[in-house]
């Protein structure tokens, strides 16, 4: 019979866990493998809440198993790395994003593409290489396999440098993959959240015109003079989504829930581009005669390779590219989902985990 969570591995841990569809995270105790020949271990100092988390511990994908330590934005100092581990040494400040294995072998590793590997292993909620379950970033320590450590520069703060390792490569990756990165191009984001926030500042730093489209007319003035946006549509706004018809080479659409995806494709000039990051828990309506009526493309993505989520982090730091940010303790962790449901944070929960994760026992 499998060991339970608390013993099958020999290093004690400790987090907060979800144990079933409330997606109430409480205290839990568990444990990590003894660090092996390529690992890296690292205390944990911060993680970021993504929206990611709150669907995975309601199980609104359907592919949750209980219990669920959520947290893929993780970043901390190394306390041990193994004897066959090159690119990292004890003090190293470094993170860890949503992924944690991959076959290495196949088409999509080869080009670094690990993110799009059909046996690549999530950070939390998914089965690890000895069969044991993967436990993500509200915890204090955290293991993985050097390849899927970034290294963190020395001049990106960790707190507000955290969201970067999933929101941050989430939209990074598709503006480079998607071509929506040339100077002078003009690209929507649409949902200022987690992802929509660094993804105009990301857009901004690439030399590119943006404009947020968003169900929140609060958020536009802090949207143009503080993130950097050139123009702010209320998406519920009829005349306003009308006289930008036409006007995007491409939109970079990160809301979590359902909505009409026809106005969206209306704003793109021929031949532009709707990608899709958000995911939504049930399917949304495609409408094919804008598709068809102007050459237009809907595609998506999801996160990035490891390569590129490294390159992506440089970029950051070099641009000046942090999230902004609320930080919070472990024990508001309950109350910063419900506010995530609402779109309620300005616009990145980040958990103090050095600070305030205490163990009970
Ligand atoms: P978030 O911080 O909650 O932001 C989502 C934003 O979408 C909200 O701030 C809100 O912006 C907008 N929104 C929410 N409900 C809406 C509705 N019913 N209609 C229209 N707009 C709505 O979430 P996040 O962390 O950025 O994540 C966004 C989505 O991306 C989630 O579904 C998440 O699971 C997914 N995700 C995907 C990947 C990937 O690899 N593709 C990676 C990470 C996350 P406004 O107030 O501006 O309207
Ligand atoms: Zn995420
Ligand atoms: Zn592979």
């Amino acid at each position: 019979m499998a060991k339970s969570a608390e013993v099958e591995h020999p290093n004690k841990a400790f987090g907060w866990a979800a144990t079933d569809t409330s997606g109430l995270l409480s205290s839990f105790n568990f444990s990590r493998r003894a660090t092996g020949e390529k690992d890296v271990t690292f205390k944990v100092l911060y993680c970021g809440i993504c929206h990611s988390d709150l669907h995975m511990v309601k199980n609104e994908w359907g592919m949750s198993t209980y219990p669920i330590i959520p947290g893929h934005e993780i970043v901390g100092v190394v306390t041990e790395v193994g004897s066959g581990v090159q690119k990292f040494k004890v003090g190293d400040k470094v993170g860890v994003g949503c992924m944690v294995g991959a076959c290495h072998s196949c088409d999509n590793c080869t080009n670094h593409l690990e993110n799009y590997c059909p046996k690549m292993i999530l950070t939390y909620g998914a089965k690890y290489y000895d069969g044991t379950t993967t436990y993500g970033g509200y915890s204090d320590t955290m293991v993985s396999d050097e390849h899927f450590v970034i290294r963190i520069p020395d001049n990106l703060p960790l707190d507000a440098g955290a969201p970067l390792l999933c929101a941050g490569i989430t939209v990074y990756s598709p503006l480079r993959f998607y071509g929506l990165d040339k100077p002078g191009m003009h690209v929507g984001v649409v949902g200022l959240g987690g992802l929509g926030h660094v993804a105009v500042k990301f857009a901004k730093a690439m030399g590119v015109k943006v404009t947020v489209i968003s169900t929140s007319p609060n958020k536009k003035k802090e949207a143009l003079e503080h993130l950097g946006a050139d123009s702010f549509l209320v998406s519920k706004d009829q005349d306003q989504m009308q006289a930008a018809q036409g006007t995007l080479d491409g939109i970079i659409d990160t809301v979590s829930a359902q909505h009409p995806l026809m106005p969206l494709l209306g704003l793109l000039k021929t031949q532009g581009k709707l990608v899709m990051v958000g995911a939504p828990e049930k399917p949304l309506e495609l409408p094919v005669f804008p598709l068809l009526m102007g050459r237009k493309l809907v595609g998506g993505s999801g996160i990035g390779g490891m390569k590129e989520t490294q390159e992506m982090i440089d970029f950051a730091a070099k641009h000046n590219i942090t999230s902004d940010i609320e930080v919070i303790p472990i024990d508001y962790v309950n109350t910063a989902m419900e506010r995530l449901v609402k779109a309620d944070v300005r616009y990145r929960f980040v958990i103090d985990i050095g600070n305030t994760l205490k163990s009970s026992s």
